[in-house]
């Protein structure tokens, strides 16, 4: 007979500190999927989904679909966003748990809801408290993002959790398809233990790269122990997302065992040594414009374009994209060739009504909030407009795991003068594929600068092109100054270098 597995998805990092909650229409913008559209609406996409879909494909499983729903990093989810979502998975559930061999979920881990801290932790203890009032034992499985929060509920109340090894994510499918493997084996036997380890280190999103330390060395060395004993399913190196204010947040660590629990926690003790004597890279500084401007002045022209790194625009953290912390000093220098991108959609209403080739006088950015600088003027002409619709360059982008391939920016338009060329948004899409300013007739191979909204996401994408990268310290909640940030529940974990 062939395996029943009931599937969903919820897809949220939040973002505490913004003050915009995120409701059903941002949901609705990146796609709500119930029953079989949530199969139909996956498959080849590239995304975490895809690829648990396609191994359950490889198996034969039937794969009954309950809704997934998934929206950009942004500020808290309404209330209503997680009671749709449980409303549809749990009378899932209840209708198929007599009937089915386990239950799949695609998470992201650091979702946070206005009256629920721990999302992800809640719904887990939902689903064991269901299972169990009726006897029931299944395995309960889930694929995470590796800046998941992870809770104790969170390990406690599920089979396996199977996080991203990468970041950035190049491996988010691929996870999803060793998860599926694991869950396999957990079909077959469901008997084993997972322990978790939070840590006091909240590490902000500059510090969690994986090809550098602290990271780099705690990966290597969970990877070692993992392949040394064969008791063990997996060890998830969590980097955590900073910037939400919960009890859960910051660096963990879990192990799934078929092994001697003491022998599991022994080996998150080695790992957190390992984290804690490699800690000097978590926490780096960031310059200002004009001391990087000055570092730029002093060494010869770089073949390929200068990047300014803007962590405290970070979209992929949540923050709105319409930062102007270094466009507006930037061009305040007079410097030529500078590649920038704003979400923006008031100002692109303004050129889609101008048209192409239209002269128009217009202040860009900085309007969903106070804390990301002040909007710019700009003098300009519209050179391109477009739906904003493109299909990664690379598919196993970081922003697939999020969206898929194919991204939707919304009404989009380009607008130049002497000074720089300007991608306009309508929706905020985080800076992780060339293909977003490909699409738009922009090369960013041919800037002098290209101002980039990322912390570590954008280096697949950007790195290779870059003639040099620098970091820049600029106005916003992504700062990866954390003690800036007013947080209230994080009880004494450590922020900064110290
Ligand atoms: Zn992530």
């Amino acid at each position: 007979m062939n395996k029943r597995v009931l599937f969903a998805g919820l897809f949220h990092e939040t973002h505490t500190f913004l003050h915009q909650k995120t409701g059903m229409e941002q949901f609705h913008e990146a796609g709500i999927k119930i029953g079989q559209d949530v199969i139909s609406g996956n498959l080849g996409n590239g995304s975490p989904a895809d690829g648990f879909l396609s191994y359950a494909a490889t198996q034969n499983w039937d794969i009954i679909p309950t809704i997934q729903m998934a929206a950009s990093p942004s500020g808290a989810v309404t209330n209503e966003v997680l009671e749709f979502f449980n409303q549809h998975f749990f009378e899932g559930l209840e209708r198929e748990c007599q009937n089915i061999d386990g239950i799949f979920l695609v998470l992201h881990g650091a979702m946070v809801c206005e009256s629920v801290d721990d999302v992800e932790g809640t719904i887990f203890r939902e689903i064991n408290r269901r299972l169990g009032a009726k006897g029931i034992s299944i395995p309960v499985a889930a694929v995470i993002d590796l800046h998941a929060n992870v809770s104790r509920d969170m390990t406690d109340f599920s089979t396996c959790i199977y996080s991203y090894r990468k970041n950035p994510h190049s491996d988010a499918r691929d996870a999803a398809v060793q998860a599926a493997r694991l869950f396999d084996g957990l079909m077959q036997n469901g008997d084993v233990t997972q322990h978790h380890l939070p840590t006091s280190y909240v590490i902000p999103p500059t510090g969690l790269g994986t090809s550098a330390d602290p990271m780099q060395s705690v990966l290597a060395q969970a990877r070692a122990i993992e392949q040394g004993d064969p008791d063990i399913l997996c060890i998830n190196v969590m980097g955590g997302y900073a910037y939400a204010d919960i009890a859960d947040c910051g660096f963990s660590m879990n192990i799934c065992t078929r092994g001697d629990a003491d022998v599991a926690r022994g080996y998150l003790d080695e790992l957190l040594l390992v984290l804690e004597n490699n800690l000097s890279g978590a926490y780096p500084s960031e310059a200002t414009l004009d001391a990087v401007l000055l570092q730029v002045d002093q060494k010869s022209r770089p073949l390929g374009p200068v990047l300014l790194i803007e962590p405290a625009d970070n979209i992929g953290g949540g923050t709105p994209g319409d930062g102007t912390g270094i466009l507006a000093p930037l061009l305040a220098t007079g410097r030529k060739n500078i590649v920038a991108v704003i979400n923006d959609p008031e100002a692109v209403a303004i050129c889609h009504a101008a048209g192409l080739g239209a002269n128009i006088d217009l202040k860009i950015g900085a309007k969903t909030d106070k804390f990301h600088g002040e909007p710019v003027r700009i003098l300009a002409s519209v050179k391109n407009i477009s739906d904003g619709k493109f299909e990664l360059e690379n598919k196993q982008s970081h922003l697939a795991s999020m969206m898929g391939i194919y991204i939707n920016m919304g009404p989009c338009a380009v607008i130049e003068n002497q000074h720089a060329l300007i991608l306009l948004t309508s929706r905020k899409i985080a800076p992780m594929d060339l293909g977003q300013l490909h699409s738009q007739g922009i090369r960013p191979e041919d800037a002098d600068f290209v101002i980039v909204k990322a912390a570590v996401s954008h280096k697949d994408a950007y790195d290779p092109i870059a003639g040099a990268s620098y970091y820049v310290d600029s106005t916003g909640l992504c700062t990866s100054n954390l003690t800036t940030l007013p947080y209230k529940k994080l009880r004494g974990k450590q922020i900064s270098a110290q």
